[in-house]
């Protein structure tokens, strides 16, 4: 298991805006990331679009 990503391939940096996913720079594994980060932005933007909702 890699330190700095753990399990997930993925680094995520929270910003201001909502979170930000880059591949790992340790793993370096690249395209098979792709599916991943979808996933996760998808799962960003269900959260923003209910946060929007509730304003
Ligand atoms: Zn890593």
């Amino acid at each position: 298991m890699c330190k700095l990503c753990g399990p997930k391939k993925v680094i995520v940096t929270e910003t201001g805006f909502g979170a930000v996913f880059h591949p790992c720079p340790n793993c370096k594994t690249g395209t098979d990331l792709t599916p991943v980060i979808k996933r996760l932005e998808r799962m960003v933007q269900d959260a923003k679009a209910r946060l929007d909702a509730r304003v």
